[in-house]
Parts: structure tokens; C-alpha cells; sequence
């Protein structure tokens, strides 16, 4: 990073009227704020003039503990020099000051995770200067008390509360409300305190020297950078460390000089609907700060009696002028900032304004229509992630109260309700017409039908993969997982959150989109699909050519999935069919047979009820292709553990309690999700595959008897060995054409295998030879390929991240180069083994965008993810491809 400097290297750009030095396309050297002030200079809108010193600087700041490059100093004092020319004032001069802002801006906008320093190039000698030449000695005081704040909090690391206190005393001495009212003399004295906190804090006077003042302020806005808050911003947001911030020296204008003056912010379109209406706040007699500090309450600027509208028209009108010439020029809707001093409007900052997915969507959508933009540019516009919002119920950030606690974002949309703690309370209280959130500490299969009755699961331990998590996602419903800042006392029948207790009734709001946990109901706005969205969904559809299907185990979710877009089932899990309250019994008969004869007598008994649930699956995505994967999980997770519920079962199924507890024990294993399960399952007990085969083919004989246009993919699940998927093709065929002879039917079925052990993807050449399809696995492929344990990696996974050790976490995003290599290394050997392999993927990587857009690279047919996330995975495919 280090470099000397070269005559042609220069670190700084001067912007003003008529034309700056820089624009908008360079982004990447003055920072977006820069770049943009300086369009704007160009585009001949007013902005006050300055100077913007390059991210190499600071890149050269960090590399070097602090120091410039060599040069710097000069360049800085020339372009200083060249703005006390064109302001006609000087820096530091007593009777005519040049006062600056130093303002902080990388390539993308960070709102509010760097600092800005306003009115540098004050001290005793100009502040008086400035209060004469401007007949204003008041306007003058409050522009120094502001400076001796922000450089004292942001250079000096004095703590802010100490000049917030010092201010709301003397509003309370002099019992005014809001700091606007404070006279002059109210406001020398609070200089003359904040300097003593300034000297307490650091043993050392307020810098008097302006050019002291300045360079403080540069190395402040470089250093903030590396603050913890735009460390973790940058983290969240993918953003790297070596893009750096520029640093902008700007003349400033005022809105504190009187009630002639204002400042405020402004969005082109509504950023929460998109609506195309001007939107924006203002306050009179004030600096850009105020506007977000909150301590006064800003007024519209259009639409009522007090706004700027209504108050200063023609100035207004100007507003309304730039903002169009703006967002017609960016042809995206803008975020602007704005100071009037004494009638003349000034722009401060543009930027592509931050908006909702449901405004997203809406302005890209009409920017279409209004020929701004073609249907490409609509597509890239909107985040996949965003589209999430647009699906499920939100809280409007607007109405939030403080969050009780903070957990993991498991499934999106938000949901109120009375805190339940188990099934049998859930199900009772939604029976009763209740509103309940299901509180767990973890949830397992037997916890079904409890989720399924909520509307909103709270845990307080597992991760974005857990039971609970993956079972809500499919659901759609919303739920919070590995919320470490709750305990959950089953006994008690409570839970506590951070010193808080929440009984079995109480109410709670539960935000499955950020993690969040709110006391009480908090309002929530529920989601619309629109004409708006179904358009701007065919046009993505358009760009992409990467399949999207669901995992959808109902039928209901098969019509929900539809709805969604989805082009058929990669996964039809079996096994969530067996936990419905009228057939679990069944299937445990089933586990729990000690003979052949007995297990094919309970399996009689549930073969309708599959048969059943795969005629709705089918007629849902009638002439669309269905993934249904034969019986997956461990028999014991569908056996109670706790010996009242053992007990209880033991009398329905009329069994002894103990014979029954001691044969639920010897099904016990020491690592589950490496045992007796997926195609070992078929292998011991090939007629439990045997009757889903039967219930799969007269399902579908069945409804294409109605006209339903039927293509059946019945996948083996956890293969490893080409000998295992052999023997259990044969099954399924041999199964499989028995019923269709016996129905005298013809069906095109194919049979395929999950890849989800890495020998299985290491031997893809010799399993494809004996397979029609492979859907990758992704969940247990990463648990196998890294031996990270789903259900236990998020005790470890934060502090691997916090350590920098991993990026993300594997289960939510590929881990590209060892999972990802696997997947690439097996659809490559496969399809060379067997063109004809269709190759997909049915993790929950499927509905993650930088999942999606490696399967895109990769060349998969398909991803499949829950129906929620349909859309997300159709516009992450069409944005991989454009
Ligand atoms: P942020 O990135 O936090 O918005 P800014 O650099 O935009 O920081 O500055 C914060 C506030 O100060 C904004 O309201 C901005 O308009 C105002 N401001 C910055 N520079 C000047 C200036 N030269 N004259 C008047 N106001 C300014
Ligand atoms: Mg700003
Ligand atoms: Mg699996």
C-alpha cells in the first residue's frame, strides 16, 4: 500500500462552481460523499466549495501508524489557499474567518458509522470576528459551542454526554425547551464550560490553532475508519477494509444564522412505500445534526401549515427543481441533504437513497415506466434479500420499542402473541382462537404440531440450521433461534430475557427478520404480492436460467411454493408427514414392531395417509417434476424421551411401560445424524421404503387419472457407495413396476440419490451410473465435509468468526472452496459419467443469494428452498446471470 510519492500521483481534488476536479465516477478515490458533491458542482446545482482528500491517503494513514504521504501537507495548503480565494475569506483570519466542515465518506455510504467535524477555523479571535461581520453574535456562539462538541467528542475522545449535560443545564437555567432558544449569552457561558470539560478530559486547552483544528479533524476522520461501530458495518455489509475513507474539507454554509435559515434531509420517492412523492424533514435555525440528534422534533417540508412548502415557497420550488434534476441524472431515487443560509439553498449530499424491499421494488418498477431506466437495470436494483421483506409481515422500524432480547434472524416476518411453552398449551390456546408464540429452548420433531398452530418460535439455543429454524423457514412462519439472552424455565413456566421474567401468557412480539424480541404487541404491516412485484418478477425471470424449485413437504406448501413461482419440488421430506397427530402413532407401532409381519401391519395403516399427502403434493404442481425423498431421520426422534409421555403411549398402543421404555432406549445412538438413518434405513428395512414407493406410484396413477400431469423423482437419501444406491434402485424399481403391473398404468418416474456424504461426491462418476438425478445436500454435506455438528456449531461458530477464522458461517452461506469444490467436482464427474444427469441442490443454501449465484457458476439445472424464499432464489438467479 505504500508508495511515494510521484509527480503525477496527487491526493487532492478541489469541487466548486463552475466544475469540479473529480465526479461521480470517482467513487472509489473521493468516496461516494466526495464524488457526489463534486456531480453536483458539475451538474451546476449549488454546492458550497471545497476539496476532497483521496482513500489512498488514508489506505497510506493505516499502513503507516498515522502518517501522510509525503506532499500531502501542500497540496492540502494550496487547495486551502484556492477556497479562501473563491469564498473570499481566510482561514483563521479574525475579521473575515473561512470556516470548514471535514467530512467523512467511503465508495458505499456508512450512514453514521464515520465522523464529520463542523465549523472548523473557529476560536476566541474569529468567533467574535464572525459574530460582527455577521451582525449576529449569537449564530456565531452557537457555531463555536457545536464545534468545541463535535471536535472535543470526535478528535479529543471526550465522552459526548458530558457536553450533552452541560447543554441541557443551561436550557434548564435559562428554561427554554430547545437549544435554538438559548440566547448569546447563555451560549458564552457554555462555551467557557465545555472548554473546562475539555481541559478536565484531556489536561490540555481547545485547540486554538485552526490549522491544529484541521488536521485533528483529517487523522479523527481517517482513524474512524477503524472505530468499532464501521468495523462491524463493513463486516455486515461485506464491505472490505482496504477500500478506506476520503476525507472532504468543505466551506461551510449555515442554517443557524436565523429563522431565515434551515437544513434538512430529503428523499426523491418515499423510501418506505417508494411511492413518487417528495418526502423530507427540516428544521429552522439550525445545523445538519440536529435533523438526526432528535433533541428538536424536524417538520415536513411539504404538505402542511409549518413546512418549508408552506414557509419559504420559492426556495422550495428551487428544492423541488434540484431533486429532479438529481434523480433524473442518477436515474435512482436520491437521499439529499440541505442547508438554506439566509434564502440561498444549498446541497450538502446526494446518494442513492436506502429504501425497504417493498419500495425497491415500486421504484425500480416505475422508473421503468417513466423511461429512467430499462428492465436489466430494474433487476439489479433490488436485493435479493430484499424481496424478503415483501413476503412476510414487518415491524416498522418507526413503532419499534427497545428489544428485550436478540437472537439469531432464523425465519422471517414478525408475529405478536401469548407465550406458550408446549404443544399441548399451544395447541389448546390457538384451538381456542388464541394468538400464541411458541417458547422453547430447543424444539424437536415431536414439537410439530405446536409450531405449526403458532405464530412465532422463540428458542433460546440452536442455530441458523436447527430443527426449529429449518422447520419454521419451511413453515414461512416467523422464529428467532439461539437467543442466548433468554433462559426458559419450563418448570416455572417462564422465561427471562435480560432481567426481565415472561410468563406462560403473556404477550410478545417476535421479529424473525432481524432476531429481535419485543415485550407486549408491536404492531406489524403485513405483506402485499402486487401486480408491481409480479412484474418486476417476470422480468428477472427473463435474465436467469438457473431452475428454482421448493422444499415443500404438504401440500399446502406445494400451493404456497407455486404461488411463488417455484418450477416444482426438489424436496418432499416423508418424514414431516409422519409426525401429524393422526399417524404418528402409526409410525411409531412401526418403529417399535419387533417383527417384519407387525412393522408391514402399521405401515398398512399409513400407507393411505401418505398416498393421500402425495396426491395434494402432485395436483399442486401438476405438470411440474417432484422430489420426494424416501424416510430420512433416525427412528428415535419419532419416540417420546420423557417417561410420562413413554407412558402415555405405552396405554393408546397398548404395550407395558417399561418393555416399552427399554426398547425406546436400545434404539438410543451416540451420534444420531451418523447413525442408523437415510439409506441405511431402506437397507434394513427395505419394506418401509417399499410402502412409500407404493403410496409414491398410486399417488400419481391416481391423480393423472384426474388430468394431473404427474413427473415423479424419488430420491435415496445419505448414499455413499454406488453398491448402496444399486441395491436400493432395484428395490425401488422392482417396487415400483410391481405396482404399476398391478394398476396396469405406465409412469415415467426416475430414481436418484441425495449427494451429502463427501465420499458420495467423491464417486460421483460411479454413482451416476446408477442414478437419474443428484440433488446436493448441502445441509449435511457441510456437516461432514468440515465435522461441524449443525445442531452444536453455533456454540463455536461465533467465536470462529469474531476470530476471523471463518467469513460466514457455512450453513447459511457455501463455504465455497471445500463444500463448493465438492459440489463443482461432483456435477462435473457426473454429468461426464452420464450427460443426461440432472443435478440441483435442496439445502438451505438453496434460498441464499451468494449460494445461488456459485450453483449458477457451477451450471446445477435447479436449487430448491423453502416457498418463502422463492422469489429471493429467482432474483439471485437472475442477477448471477446478468
Ligand atoms: P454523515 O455522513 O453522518 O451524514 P455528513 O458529512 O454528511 O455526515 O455531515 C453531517 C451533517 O453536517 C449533515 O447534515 C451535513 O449536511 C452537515 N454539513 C456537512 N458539511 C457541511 C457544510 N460545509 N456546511 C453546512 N453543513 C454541513
Ligand atoms: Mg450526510
Ligand atoms: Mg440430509
Amino acid at each position: 500500500m505504500t508508495r511515494a510519492r510521484k509527480p503525477s500521483v496527487r491526493y487532492v481534488y478541489h469541487f466548486g462552481a463552475p466544475r469540479a476536479e473529480g465526479g461521480a465516477a470517482m467513487r472509489d478515490l473521493l468516496g461516494g460523499k466526495g464524488a457526489d458533491v463534486a456531480e453536483m458542482a458539475n451538474l451546476g446545482i449549488p454546492v458550497p466549495p471545497g476539496f476532497t482528500i483521496t482513500t489512498e491517503v488514508c489506505a497510506y494513514f493505516m499502513a503507516h501508524a498515522g502518517g501522510y504521504p509525503e506532499g500531502l501537507g501542500e497540496e492540502v495548503a494550496e487547495h486551502l489557499h484556492r477556497l479562501e480565494v473563491e469564498t473570499g475569506r481566510r482561514f483563521g483570519d479574525p475579521l473575515n474567518p473561512l470556516l470548514v466542515s471535514v467530512r467523512s465518506g467511503a465508495r458505499a455510504s456508512m450512514p453514521g458509522m464515520m465522523d464529520t467535524v463542523l465549523n472548523l477555523g473557529l476560536n476566541d479571535g474569529t468567533v467574535r470576528g464572525l459574530g460582527e461581520r455577521t451582525r449576529n453574535p449569537r449564530f456565531a456562539l452557537d457555531s463555536y459551542r457545536r464545534l468545541i462538541q463535535m471536535y472535543g467528542a470526535v478528535v479529543l475522545g471526550v465522552p459526548s454526554a458530558q457536553f450533552e449535560q452541560a447543554l441541557a443545564a443551561r436550557r434548564g437555567a435559562a428554561r427554554v425547551s430547545a437549544d435554538h432558544e438559548l440566547r448569546a449569552d447563555a451560549l458564552e457561558d457554555l462555551v467557557r464550560e465545555q472548554r473546562e470539560i475539555v481541559r478536565a478530559a484531556t489536561g490540555a486547552d481547545f485547540p486554538q490553532d485552526p490549522h491544529q483544528q484541521l488536521w485533528g479533524a483529517i487523522a479523527a476522520v481517517f482513524r474512524s475508519w477503524n472505530s468499532p461501530r464501521a468495523v462491524s458495518y463493513r463486516a455486515m455489509h461485506g464491505y472490505p477494509d482496504h477500500w478506506g475513507t476520503a476525507v472532504s474539507v468543505q466551506a461551510m454554509v449555515f442554517g443557524n444564522m436565523g429563522d431565515d435559515c434551515a437544513t434538512g434531509v430529503a428523499f426523491t420517492r418515499d423510501p418506505s412505500t417508494g411511492a413518487k412523492r417528495f418526502f423530507g424533514e427540516y428544521l429552522v435555525n439550525a445545523q445538519g445534526e440536529d435533523v438526526v440528534a432528535g433533541i428538536r422534533t424536524p417538520m415536513a417540508i411539504n404538505g402542511t401549515a409549518e413546512s418549508l412548502e408552506a414557509r419559504m415557497p420559492a426556495l422550495y420550488g428551487q428544492l423541488v427543481e434540484v431533486y429532479e434534476r438529481l434523480e433524473r441524472h442518477y436515474r435512482d431515487m436520491q437521499d439529499i441533504e440541505f442547508t438554506i443560509e439566509s434564502g440561498h439553498l444549498w446541497l450538502l449530499q446526494t446518494r442513492g437513497g436506502k429504501r425497504t424491499g417493498h419500495a425497491a421494488v415500486r421504484i425500480a418498477v416505475d422508473m421503468v415506466d417513466e423511461g429512467l431506466i430499462d428492465e436489466r437495470t430494474a433487476v439489479k436494483r433490488v436485493a435479493p434479500e430484499q424481496l424478503e421483506q415483501l413476503l412476510h409481515p414487518t415491524i416498522d422500524p418507526a413503532d419499534a420499542p427497545a428489544a428485550v432480547a436478540q437472537g439469531l434472524p432464523a425465519s422471517p416476518g414478525a408475529a405478536s402473541g401469548r407465550v406458550v411453552f408446549t404443544v399441548e398449551r399451544a395447541v389448546a390456546r390457538a384451538g381456542a382462537g388464541e394468538r400464541v408464540v411458541l417458547v422453547r429452548s430447543e424444539t424437536s420433531p415431536e414439537d410439530i404440531d405446536g409450531m405449526r398452530v403458532a405464530r412465532a418460535i422463540l428458542t433460546s439455543t440452536g442455530g441458523m440450521t436447527s430443527h426449529a429454524a429449518v422447520v419454521a423457514r419451511g413453515m414461512g412462519k416467523c422464529c428467532v433461534v439461539g437467543c442466548t439472552g433468554i433462559t426458559v424455565d419450563y418448570a416455572a413456566k417462564e422465561f427471562h430475557a435480560n432481567g426481565r421474567v415472561f410468563r406462560d401468557g403473556d404477550t410478545i412480539t417476535v421479529e424473525g427478520s432481524t432476531g429481535k424480541v419485543y415485550a407486549g404487541d408491536v404492531p406489524t404491516v403485513e405483506a402485499t404480492l402486487d401486480h408491481t412485484f409480479d412484474r418486476f418478477m417476470t422480468w428477472a425471470d427473463r435474465f436467469r436460467t438457473l431452475k428454482v424449485r421448493a422444499n415443500a413437504d404438504t401440500p399446502e406448501d406445494a400451493v404456497q411454493a407455486r404461488r411463488f413461482g417455484a418450477e416444482g419440488i426438489g424436496l418432499c421430506r416423508t418424514e414431516h408427514m409422519f409426525f401429524q397427530e393422526d399417524r404418528i402413532d402409526w409410525v411409531r407401532r412401526m418403529i417399535l414392531a419387533d417383527t417384519r409381519e407387525a412393522r408391514l401391519a402399521a405401515l398398512e395403516r399409513i400407507l393411505p395417509m401418505q398416498r393421500e399427502d402425495f396426491a395434494g403434493v402432485f395436483r399442486a404442481m401438476d405438470g411440474l417434476p417432484v422430489t420426494i425423498r424416501l424416510l430420512d431421520p433416525p427412528l428415535h426422534e419419532f419416540l417420546p424421551a420423557q417417561a410420562a409421555e413413554i407412558d402415555a403411549l405405552a396405554q393408546r398402543i397398548g404395550v407395558d411401560a417399561h418393555a416399552l421404555a427399554l426398547k425406546i432406549r436400545s434404539l438410543h445412538e451416540f451420534n444420531p445424524m451418523l447413525g442408523h438413518r437415510g439409506c441405511r434405513l431402506g437397507i434394513t428395512f427395505p419394506e418401509i421404503y417399499e410402502i412409500q414407493v407404493r403410496a409414491i406410484i398410486e399417488a400419481a396413477c391416481a391423480v393423472r387419472a384426474g388430468g394431473t400431469v404427474v413427473y415423479p423423482e424419488i430420491m435415496v437419501p445419505l448414499v455413499g457407495l454406488r453398491a448402496e444406491l444399486a441395491w436400493l434402485r432395484a428395490l425401488v424399481v422392482r417396487e415400483a413396476d410391481r405396482v404399476l403391473a398391478l394398476l396396469r398404468e405406465r409412469i415415467d418416474y426416475t430414481v436418484g440419490t441425495m449427494i451429502e456424504v463427501p465420499r458420495a461426491a467423491l464417486t460421483a462418476a460411479e454413482i451416476a451410473d446408477v442414478s437419474d438425478f443428484f440433488s446436493f445436500g448441502t445441509n449435511d454435506l457441510t456437516q461432514m465435509t468440515f465435522g461441524f455438528s449443525r445442531d452444536d456449531s453455533p456454540k463455536f461458530m461465533r467465536a470462529y468468526i469474531d476470530a476471523g477464522i471463518l467469513s460466514r458461517d457455512p450453513f447459511e452461506t457455501i463455504d465455497v472452496d471445500g463444500v463448493g469444490r465438492l459440489v463443482r467436482l461432483a456435477t462435473e464427474e457426473g454429468r461426464r459419467a452420464k450427460p443426461s444427469l440432472k443435478v440441483g441442490l435442496c439445502g438451505e443454501h438453496g434460498g441464499d443469494p451468494a449460494s445461488v449465484r456459485l450453483m449458477h457458476e457451477i451450471g446445477l439445472d435447479y436449487v430448491s428452498c423453502s416457498p418463502y424464499r422463492v422469489p429471493v432464489a429467482r432474483l439471485a438467479a437472475a442477477h448471477a446471470a446478468l
